[in-house]
């Protein structure tokens, strides 16, 4: 197992989201990455490799240009404007019946390309957002070019961006990055394989009219849970993405038992794809003892998931998403890549 790392993540720090009445610090903090670049550095599993700096067009293969020009200057912009706060968030969205116009203001721009107001800027967010993307497409070209198991160790997050939207503590999506660097470099058929908590809504839109990569996602039923209005059973895809595109809600409170037997039902369906090449976007939130969610997995559980995906007989590229239970990210996704050494 190869371990892409790089310290930027730490400079996405300080970000705050509201909880009730009050602004409070968010579960997506630094500290998960570090914890488990620790506990994968002390266990040998592998040898830790920093990512090497990819052109932009790598980015802009899935996202807007705009988009991607707008997360490069938005923090500047902040500042620019006079706005005061240390994390530059939307002041409204261009939801409802209002227009996708690009508004001059940053305020309002931030709202244009996000969908909710949990993915801030502070000082550093763009440093940290762009090199969370090379790590993913460093990773996707060593799975490609010496055909190992790779951990891309991104922070920020990415499976809730979609083409021009942020929103989840995701600003670039990371695992789509990496999917569509593996079709441009040869692969035919690419299968992303998300089983973080919550719905991976951007990677589902990415790629809902394509037939050149699927998109199958395990996580607690959007009628219950974030992100609510993408996620469900009966959306396949359209056009000519009809049929490749699978979602498995499951209800709140899912143990291993009832888990698996989706992981299996979903790994079948992806075995009937034949894909080329398998990315994997790994959420620890599906931890039993994880702060913000409410499923039950446990730690011996991660290790039985890797190795029920090992069997696709496939080099894995495992992007890191979601996990906020700190104390025990660093040995669940261990214990995960461990399962994927297995076979
Ligand atoms: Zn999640």
């Amino acid at each position: 197992m190869i371990t892409i790392f790089s310290d930027d993540h730490e400079q996405h720090s300080g970000l705050l989201e509201a909880n009730g009445d009050v602004f409070v610090a968010s579960p997506e903090c630094p500290e998960r990455a570090n914890e488990i670049s620790r506990t994968i550095r002390e266990s040998g599993i592998g040898e830790m490799r920093a990512p090497r700096a990819f052109e932009d067009r790598r980015i802009t293969a899935v996202h807007s240009p705009a988009y991607f020009r707008f997360l490069q200057q938005a923090w500047n912009d902040w500042q620019a404007e006079g706005r005061k706060g240390s994390n530059a968030r939307p002041q409204a969205y261009a939801g409802g019946e209002m227009r996708e116009v690009e508004p001059r203001s940053i305020a309002g721009r931030l709202g244009r390309y996000a969908f909710d107001d949990s993915a801030p800027f502070v000082a550093g967010s763009w440093r940290a957002i762009r090199r969370s993307a090379d790590i993913a497409l460093t990773a996707a070209d060593i799975v490609r070019s010496e055909k190992q198991h790779v951990f891309a160790l991104c922070r920020p997050p990415g499976h809730h961006a979609s083409r021009e939207r942020a929103g989840g503590y995701c600003y670039l999506n990371n695992g789509a990055i990496a999917a569509q660097f593996l079709r441009d470099a040869g692969a035919k058929k690419v299968a992303v394989l998300d089983i973080d908590y919550h719905h991976g809504n951007g990677t589902q839109s990415i790629f809902y009219q394509r037939n050149d990569v699927l998109t199958v996602s395990l996580h607690a039923d959007p009628s219950d849970e974030y992100p609510y209005f993408s996620g469900y059973e009966d959306e396949p895809g359209e056009g000519r993405g009809q049929g490749f595109n699978i979602n498995f809600p499951l209800p709140l409170g899912t143990k291993w038992k009832a888990y698996e037997k989706a992981l299996q039902d979903a790994l079948a369906r992806t075995r009937g794809f034949a894909p080329d090449g398998l990315v994997v976007a790994l959420g620890l939130d599906t931890f039993a003892d994880d702060p913000t969610t409410r499923f039950g997995l446990a730690t011996e559980d991660y290790l039985a998931m890797g190795k029920t995906i090992s069997t696709m007989g496939l080099p894995v590229l495992t992007v890191l998403e979601g996990g906020y239970a700190v104390a025990n990210i660093g040995r669940n996704a261990l214990a995960f890549l461990k399962g994927i050494e297995a076979a």
